[in-house]
């Protein structure tokens, strides 16, 4: 039996230390070590590969992330009383646990881990989106992200154009990413059980993209999905001529956002971005500060 085997049961680690969940940090703990093994495996192979995990909590993830061939865990907790009660864990993993006291969101998870590094977490829900974002800016940083999300966030991240589920999120995350829902975990799994359904879902960097800047896709997607009834000769008329953008993007002007694919957007940000250098001269001009 491996020192971590070894460890007292999760739920013994809890009352021991008196670790009341708290709503306000999304705490809903894994205490089956099945489950916790199971995510692991949905990782892949992590052999050589150093782990960063947003929020062990009692550290059931944790455990199981140490139980894969993974050369080191880094793992990032916001709520100083699991530090404390992970000391066991840290001494068992005999240097392949580094606890790291942040916040998720002001760490920067390349700079904590060398390559190869892969993010494996039962994310905290209410800041679940904003991480990953964070991630998919440099997805070409990770081997893969293994994240747990609440169902409907996995199901806007999965979803094919033409449903109601296909937006932003969507866009974005399958322009950088490869996104596979991997399984469901019902509420009844975590301790407390939150009030809804979860995914486990992976992330695989894509390793051609179609070519586009990030500001750009943010822009193009910001404007389209924000009208998301509307044809897209209104909806992106804070653009610019809608009309026109949608003709070099080779789009139907009289489409609607939630019909146009990921390669729909990438073409609308690359004319977008294409018409936009060539503004600021004529902008210029209308406002005077560049009259003959
Ligand atoms: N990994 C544990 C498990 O599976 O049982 C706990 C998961 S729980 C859903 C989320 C964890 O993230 C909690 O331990 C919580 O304290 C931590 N957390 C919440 N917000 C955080 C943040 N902004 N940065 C780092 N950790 C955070």
């Amino acid at each position: 039996m491996s020192r971590i085997d070894a460890l007292p049961p999760l739920r013994e680690v809890i009352a021991r230390h008196d670790l009341g969940a708290r709503k306000a940090l999304g705490q809903n703990f894994l205490l089956d070590l099945n489950l916790t093994r199971r995510i692991a495996r949905a990782a892949g192979d992590l052999s050589g590969v150093t782990v960063v995990e947003v929020g062990p909590g009692p550290g059931g993830l944790t455990r199981a992330l140490l139980d894969t061939g993974a050369a080191r865990v880094v793992a990032v907790e916001r709520d100083l009383r699991f530090i404390a009660a992970l000391d066991d864990l840290v001494e068992a993993a005999e240097g392949r646990l580094e606890l790291v006291r942040a916040d998720a969101l002001e760490v920067d998870a390349v700079a904590l881990a060398p390559e190869p590094r892969a993010v494996v977490a039962n994310l905290p829900y209410n800041v679940a989106t904003p991480l990953l974002i964070g991630w998919l800016k440099r997805i070409e940083a990770f081997r893969s992200l293994t994240l747990m999300f609440q169902k409907e966030v996995a199901d806007r991240l999965a979803a094919a154009p033409g449903g109601k589920d296909y937006g932003r999120l969507s866009v974005i995350a399958q322009w950088a990413a490869e996104v596979q829902p991997m399984f469901n975990l019902p509420a009844q799994a975590f301790t407390p059980p939150p009030k809804v359904m979860s995914t486990v879902v992976q992330l695989l960097p894509r390793r051609e993209r179609e070519p586009a800047e990030w500001s750009a896709m943010e822009a193009v997607t910001a404007a389209a999905f924000g009208q998301r009834r509307k044809m897209l000769r209104q909806s992106l008329k804070s653009l610019g001529d809608a009309e026109a953008l949608a003709a070099a993007a080779g789009l139907d002007p009289t489409a609607r956002a939630e019909v146009v694919p990921v390669a729909g957007y990438a073409a609308l940000a690359r004319a977008w971005r294409a018409g936009s250098r060539e503004d600021p001269g004529e902008h210029a001009t209308q406002r005077g500060t560049k009259r003959r």
